[in-house]
């Protein structure tokens, strides 16, 4: 058994010990604190995990409050059970009408978290006004304990219950977050473009998870007003709101213990402040918090674990190489000549009145390095970003294999086996090198589920595994991938999109960045890769002597069309090709 199942189990079975012995004051405190502190740690995951600011997270608990209130006070003995459901239901419906239509149309992270704040605002306003269902102003009062059968838990009872289930919630929630899936959603949050691109649905990742923290919080909102017996508009309002967000900033937003931890140390803080000095304990706890985000800006829990003596990583991923039969995605290579592995016609891709893109059609054959080039500026970036569903486009049909994927988003077209590497180097940086392989690999199979069932294990390509051995990355696998070198990040990302053995590979200027050794390795790895495995490869690239090396056709684009396309010899000796180069010095 691990130091942390252990410390788990003991918290599992000792805070309700300790609710039971504490007596109805301290003990009934201790349980109330502890369900905030579960809500504040659901806030932690949706907000420090995923990167979705929720500023109206109180709107959740507070409902699920008023549901196991509503159920207690008028359906009778088996009101409260059915209460804890119905408040699930409420967080959870709640939160997904919130979330489902901004990640689907990409809102910006900040205006979400403004459109929740207001949701806030107005879940008060419903809470105070809705006088025949929440009691108006006062509120729901005198809701029954939890009863099992026709008899009431007595308050010790209750107790003991409200600390199990608040304390199962926090390991649930901190087990969660080490996951693979726990991964997938901080890859979400710290770069969403390119999980995207590893072939995660990462629009359904968020509303998922902000689904799942809402329907928890509406749970711990029953729970909480059976042990308190009731709920008032200010629960569901913006100061609650805040308060959760505050403790979850005051104990560390990327952990899930430290944000719990916090909203109790706090409570009982605030509650001590307020027995002694009646008058100023609002002053006294800003004041405090105003401190702790002055000298503690990271937070308790990340304090604190600096000052630990250094452990092992949290999470240690086995990589392994898999064999070279061993078969890649399933593939746009379909086998005999004249095959294509990706076929784009007439793209069109305009920003405002500028057409970056201008009716460019290219044909990528398996086994083949095809180069693009041309002048900055000229649209190969954005070509790219087009075929591969990152931006839409305005016109044009491409498709990789026999598949037609014009306008699929990024994450079918890794599903289809076209893998990406963007031009500045894009993965995780707050996840270690295995960590963002692993997910690489795992990308374009696993579904969600499969995330939650999934080892911190991963066999990822030969081709990936070359890369990494030639940059000796093996070796810095626990390392964290912000910590990188700018090349190393590059070679990262490459063998990511390698990982999970994909048929056509896309490439933005992929050895921007690195040494003349680490280019002519890839260089040649990429030769090999497309006429010993019959990858398509498509890669940007500026650097000549490279492009001579390993090219075997050559597009030249320019002002977003295609000026040539031909053999690298045929390219060279064309004089449109000369006077664009040329043109573009003088
Ligand atoms: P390249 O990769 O060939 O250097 P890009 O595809 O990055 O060129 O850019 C082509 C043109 O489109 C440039 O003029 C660039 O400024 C413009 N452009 C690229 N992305 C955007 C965007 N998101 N909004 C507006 N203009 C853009
Ligand atoms: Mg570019």
């Amino acid at each position: 058994m691990t130091a942390r199942a252990i410390r788990r189990g003991a918290a599992l079975v000792g805070l309700p010990i300790l609710a039971l012995l504490s007596g109805d004051y301290y003990g009934g405190q201790l349980a109330q604190f502890l369900v905030l502190g579960a809500a504040t740690a659901a806030l932690a995951l949706a907000w420090g995990t995923s990167g979705i600011l929720n500023l109206g997270h109180s709107v959740t608990f507070g409902a699920g409050a008023y549901a196991g209130a509503w159920f207690g006070l008028h359906v009778g003995a088996a009101g409260s059970l059915a209460g804890l459901v119905a408040g699930a239901a409420v967080g959870g419906l709640l939160a997904f009408l919130v979330a489902w239509l901004p990640f689907r149309r990409g809102l910006p992270p900040m205006t979400f978290a403004l459109a929740t704040f207001v949701f806030a605002l107005g879940a008060e306003q419903v809470a105070n006004g809705w006088t025949s269902v929440t009691g108006g102003f006062n509120g729901l009062t005198d809701v029954p304990r939890l009863h099992l059968g026709a008899a009431a838990l007595s308050p010790a009872g209750q107790r003991a219950f409200t600390v199990f289930v608040a304390v199962a919630a926090i390991v649930a929630l901190s087990h969660l977050a080490s996951l693979p899936l726990g991964a997938a959603l901080a890859a979400t949050r710290d770069h969403q473009r390119r999980t995207a691109s590893l072939g995660y649905h990462v629009v359904n990742l968020k509303t998922g998870v902000f689904a799942c923290t809402g329907a928890l919080a509406g749970f711990l909102g029953a729970i909480f007003v059976l042990q308190v017996g009731f709920v008032s508009p200010g629960l569901v309002g913006v100061a609650m709101a805040t308060s959760f967000v505050v403790w979850a900033l005051l104990g560390s937003k990327g952990t899930i213990v430290g944000p719990a931890v916090a909203t109790i140390g706090y409570n009982i803080g605030a509650s001590e402040l307020a027995d002694r000095a009646l008058d100023y304990w609002l002053l006294g706890t800003g004041l405090v918090v105003v401190g702790a985000v002055l000298f503690l800006p990271e937070g308790l829990a990340l304090w604190v674990r600096r000052w630990l003596p250094t452990r092992r990583p949290p999470r240690q991923v086995r990589l392994g190489r898999a064999d070279e039969r061993e078969a890649g995605l399933p593939g746009a290579n379909p086998a005999g000549d004249g095959a294509v592995a990706l076929d784009a016609a007439g793209v069109v891709c305009r920003f405002g009145a500028f057409t970056a893109v201008d009716g460019v059609s290219l044909t990528l054959r398996p086994g083949e390095v095809h180069c693009l080039i041309g002048p900055n500026g000229a649209g190969k970036s954005t070509l790219l970003n087009v075929l591969s569903g990152v931006t839409p486009a305005n016109g044009g049909r491409w498709r990789v294999g026999k598949r037609d994927l014009t306008g699929a988003p990024a994450w079918e077209l890794a599903r289809a086996g076209a893998a990406r590497k963007f031009q500045t180097p894009s993965l995780a940086t707050s996840l270690t090198v295995g960590e963002n392989l692993a997910l690489a690999r795992w990308g374009p199979t696993h579904r969600w589920l499969a995330l939650l069932r999934q080892p911190w294990s991963a066999t990822v390509s030969p081709a990936a595994w070359t890369v990494l051995a030639t940059a000796d990355l093996i070796g810095q696998r626990d390392t964290v991938a912000g910590d990188l070198s700018h090349g190393q990040r590059q070679l990262v990302e490459l063998a990511m999109a390698l990982a999970p053995g994909p048929a056509v590979l896309l490439l933005d200027e992929p050895t921007a960045g690195m040494t003349r050794a680490e280019t002519a390795a890839v260089g040649e790895l990429l030769t090999e890769l497309a006429h010993r495995q019959r990858i398509a490869i498509l890669v940007v690239e500026h650097d000549t002597a490279f492009i001579r090396g390993v090219a075997d056709r050559v597009t030249v684009m320019a002002g977003g069309a295609v000026l040539v396309t031909g053999t690298p010899a045929e390219v060279d000796a064309d004089p449109r090709v000369r006077a664009v180069y040329v043109g573009r010095a003088s």
